[in-house]
């Protein structure tokens, strides 16, 4: 069995897959023997600060004690048991929580096992909603360009059709509508509304929903537009009897600086999907709350049921993790926390837009961007942040960070130095 660093770092490259990576050239990585706080402790000995939050998931750092004892409390009680005809305490306080913490009218609760399930799930209950109503022709999306919801063939279909896998997939996979992409600002809304607008109406009768990230599209690019469009998209749904899907997985828990982006608009979507820091980065937990009016669609349909049940549905450790996350980020300031580290972020990368490479820098909430004229290099930007004791992982053009929320001033100091480093060698 491989022991030392270098056999693990040997075998991995023989034989591992990471992330969007090739088999047989992978990039490098690095191997990680310990994380506490806000620090990944490497095999040499050396410590990161993590940037990432474990792609946006670890919001209150690594090791945390609090996380640590739900585990191991919910761990001698019993980790699993099936949800078919079973619950326990774990999932209906989980359920209980995130319905008083969701934007208004979210009631009905589908605990799935990652975001992208519960991208899939969700696209069942629009479906399944229209069935229940008489409207089986109704089983298309809308939705814009430069989303992205997942990496199965059903999130796949309503990722950005030309920066997402669509080209490689496009035989398989399902045509939706896809409307532009919001503009940044608040003077293009009037044009873009009208565009979506204008597709909506042409498209209504075999629509079933509207599906986008609200506010910010994240990994399709990191692109934060007005909240305004939210409630254009909540206009277009009522008019048209559409379902508002809103996939909150990346935004959701504070991350854009509102519990929900919804909230920064004060619209109420009718499927909402959580996922990412819904266990802060201890397990793999996603969750599909609806409305009653949905929930009673789905059970008029003809199948009476929602056609959907993981065997981990409701896993016992996750839901427990979950529900000490969700009281460790509500119990104290998160609001007054996030707007310190969107100060942090606003302050820290300012000088970045001195480098003639960068097309422009970005934040909201606990999210900074800087993006380039050009394709980073992924590996030199890493290297570069590393040798300043910093992990970031950019893509695209974009150099970003999107830090564990309990980052101190000084290691977000140190974050912002490592962004505008890596956007000078990258
Ligand atoms: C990450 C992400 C997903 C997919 O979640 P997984 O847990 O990786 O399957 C879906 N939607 C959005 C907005 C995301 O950021």
């Amino acid at each position: 069995m491989a022991a030392t660093t270098e056999e693990l770092l040997a075998y991995d490259r023989g034989h591992l897959w990471h992330p969007y990576t090739s088999m047989t050239d992978p990039t490098p990585v690095r191997l990680v023997t310990g994380a506490s706080g806000v620090r990944l402790t490497l095999a040499d000995g050396s410590e990161l600060v993590d940037g990432m939050s474990s792609w946006w998931a670890a919001i209150h750092g690594y090791n945390h004690p609090v996380l640590n004892e739900a585990l191991a409390r919910q761990a001698g009680d019993f980790a699993h048991v099936m949800f078919g005809g079973l619950t326990h305490a774990p999932a209906v306080r989980l359920a209980e929580r995130l319905v008083e913490l969701a934007p208004a009218g979210l009631e009905k609760v589908f605990l799935a096992d990652s975001g992208s399930v519960s991208v899939e799930v969700a696209l069942k209950m629009a479906i399944q909603h229209q069935r229940g109503l008489g409207r089986p022709e109704r089983t298309r999306m809308l939705t814009i360009e430069g989303g992205y919801h997942g990496d199965t063939f059903g999130c796949m279909s309503v990722c950005d059709p030309v920066g997402g896998m669509h080209s490689m997939f496009a035989a398989v996979l399902p045509q939706h509508v896809f409307a532009p992409r919001p503009p940044a600002t608040a003077d293009g809304v009037p044009g873009w509304a009208e565009a979506f607008e204008a597709l909506a109406d042409e498209y209504a009768g075999e629509v079933a929903g509207i599906i986008v990230e609200p506010l910010l599209q994240g990994a399709g690019g990191m692109h934060p537009y007005p909240a305004e469009c939210l409630r254009v998209m909540r206009a277009v749904a009522d008019r048209h009897g559409l379902v508002l899907v809103f996939d909150e997985i990346a935004t959701g828990f504070g991350r854009t600086g509102t519990m929900w982006a919804a909230d920064a608009a004060g619209v109420s979507p009718d499927i909402m999907c959580v996922g990412k820091a819904l266990t802060g980065g201890y397990l793999t937990l996603a969750a599909v709350l609806t409305t009653a009016a949905v929930g009673a669609g789905i059970s008029a349909s003809e199948s009476g049921v929602l056609m959907h049940g993981p065997t981990y549905m409701g896993n016992p450790l996750a839901c427990a993790v979950a529900l000490a996350n969700l009281d460790l980020l509500t119990s104290g300031d998160w609001a007054g926390n996030l707007a310190r580290i969107n100060r942090g972020l606003e302050h820290g990368l300012a000088g970045a837009r001195d480098n003639p490479a960068v097309v422009d820098v970005r934040t909201l909430g606990a999210v900074g961007v800087v993006q380039l004229d050009h394709p980073v290099d992924v590996v030199k930007a890493a290297d570069a942040a590393a040798e300043l004791g910093v992990w970031l992982r950019p893509f695209r053009d974009l150099i970003y960070t999107m830090p564990p929320y309990i980052t101190d001033d000084d290691d977000l100091a140190l974050i912002c130095a490592a962004v505008t480093r890596a956007a000078e060698v990258a």
